[in-house]
């Protein structure tokens, strides 16, 4: 019987997993599908991850490879080339399924889980593209491991669809790796990715970047030979009259991340439809208790360093979940007669995370992360009561959606708050961004 299982060994799970350990958990196990741990990172081979963790600029793989030294130095046990089924919750913990190259078909039993299987990209076939069938569409992410771990080049003229930062990143790549970039072709009349990639990766390369257009029809019949792309009206619908014609032989989209959530599903953890992730408390435990979620599999992140302060709390969490240390006055749950607030979204957020604050568990602060819906200039963001009173604001100089906000509310505001609290953004008039 493990203390601790956690699903997934990308970053997420890594720091979770060494969080667990140092609070004093020994039967610890980490299961990945993969054939090394560092999940997504090993395919990001640029750098800029760790500024705010590190306080140095590391690429990816360095990232993932200073939190497979740490683990090294623990006891956690590590099932690479394992890949988990299904998870079975109890009154005990959870019986996990799992199959594994070496180890066959097994369930192990585990008192508490943490959930870290990162996201998965949205294909083709999830925003119905019309056009031909031929080779040459990928996914960002698909191209980036192609180029940057297998050695293979996908095409030499390329089309990107969606200007979040993977297709940025992968706009420069392709560009050092001799390709063509010919376009990046936005859908929303705003980036969906870090200013400072849309400067790095486009700017610096002279590759147009099309806002509020996206790509109508894809020809080709072995491999793609032209993609067509039209502007779209405040409705998103294509303008008929703007069509242009790029020829190129590969297109790549970057048309968003969806949390990897069947086995949370499966296992019956409420899911948030805003974030499509479990919905969690303040310190990343889902509607299971014992069930822990951290990382993108909780929400789409851009930085990988607020994955591992999330997922460092969500590991600490199931070390005093299993230990008792925290949660002795209930099985995982605040009792009956605790206070609880949900948090809402309020005008101008995307989604908040937590869902649920269990207000006599929060330390001092309660960090609340968010993304907004659409851009603003300087801007406040809000939060209020029940009852309409103000608890807290936080001013902000720009907001994106493309960029994960938080903000930190503090235990003794929360404690004097009526009701549930909202989160909004007011932008401040007269102000431009
Ligand atoms: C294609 C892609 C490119 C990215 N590029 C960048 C970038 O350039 N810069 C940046 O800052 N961020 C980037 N990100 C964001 C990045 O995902 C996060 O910063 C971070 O890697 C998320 O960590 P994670 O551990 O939650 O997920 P991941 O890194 O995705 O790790 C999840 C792990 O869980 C494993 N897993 C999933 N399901 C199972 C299962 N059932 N059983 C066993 N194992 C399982 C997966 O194999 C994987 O190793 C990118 C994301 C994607 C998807």
């Amino acid at each position: 019987m493990y203390e601790l299982i956690v699903i997934g060994g990308g970053p997420a799970g890594l720091a979770a997993a060494c969080a667990a350990w140092d609070r004093g958990l020994r039967r610890i196990l980490i299961v990945e599908r993969d054939k090394e741990l560092g999940g997504i990172l090993n395919q990001c081979i640029h750098n800029g991850f760790g500024l705010h963790h590190f306080k140095e600029e590391l690429t990816g793989p360095e990232y993932a490879g200073r939190f497979i030294q740490l683990l090294k130095q623990t006891g956690v046990e590590v099932r690479l080339d394992t890949m988990a089924l299904d998870i079975l919750p109890d009154a005990e913990g959870a019986a996990v399924h799992m199959v594994g190259r070496a180890s066959g078909y097994r369930v192990e039993r585990t008192r508490a889980i943490i959930l870290a299987m990162g996201c998965r990209e949205r294909t083709r076939g999830a925003i119905g593209i019309p056009g031909t069938r031929p080779a040459g569409v990928f996914t960002a992410g698909a191209a980036q491991r192609y180029v940057n771990m297998e050695g293979w080049m996908p095409g030499n003229r390329v089309v990107i669809l969606g200007s979040g930062d993977i297709g940025l990143i992968m706009a420069r790549r392709m560009t050092l790796e001799g390709a063509k970039v010919l376009a990046c072709v936005e859908v929303m009349p705003y980036s969906g990715g870090l200013n400072r990639n849309i400067v790095q990766c486009l700017h610096d390369y002279d590759i147009p970047l099309y806002l509020s257009h996206t790509v109508t029809d894809i020809r080709g019949k072995d491999r793609v030979e032209q993609v067509v792309v039209s502007k779209v009206d405040e409705k998103r619908s294509p303008i008929p009259g703007t069509e242009m014609v790029f020829d190129c032989d590969t297109l790549l989209l970057s048309v968003g991340l969806i949390p990897e959530n069947e086995l949370s599903r499966q296992a019956g953890v409420e899911i948030d439809p805003r974030t499509n992730g479990p919905e969690v408390w303040q310190d990343m435990e889902t509607s299971i208790p014992g069930v822990f979620a951290c990382g993108n599999v909780a929400h789409v992140h851009d930085l990988v360093d607020f994955v591992t302060e999330e997922s460092q709390r969500a590991g600490e969490a199931a070390a005093d979940y299993v230990i008792g240390r925290r949660w002795e006055k209930g099985a995982g749950r605040p009792t009956s007669d605790e206070r609880t607030i949900r948090l809402k979204n309020g005008d101008g957020i995307g989604y908040t995370l937590p869902q649920r604050i269990a207000v006599d568990r929060v330390d001092k602060l309660c960090t609340v992360a968010f993304r907004v819906s659409r851009i603003c200039g300087p801007s406040r963001i809000v939060a209020t009561d029940g009852a309409g009173e103000r608890i807290a604001a936080f001013n902000r100089d720009r907001l994106a959606p493309g960029e994960m906000e938080r903000v930190a509310l503090p235990r003794v505001l929360l404690e004097k708050a009526a009701g549930d609290v909202t989160l909004s953004v007011e932008e401040k008039e007269g102000e431009s961004a």
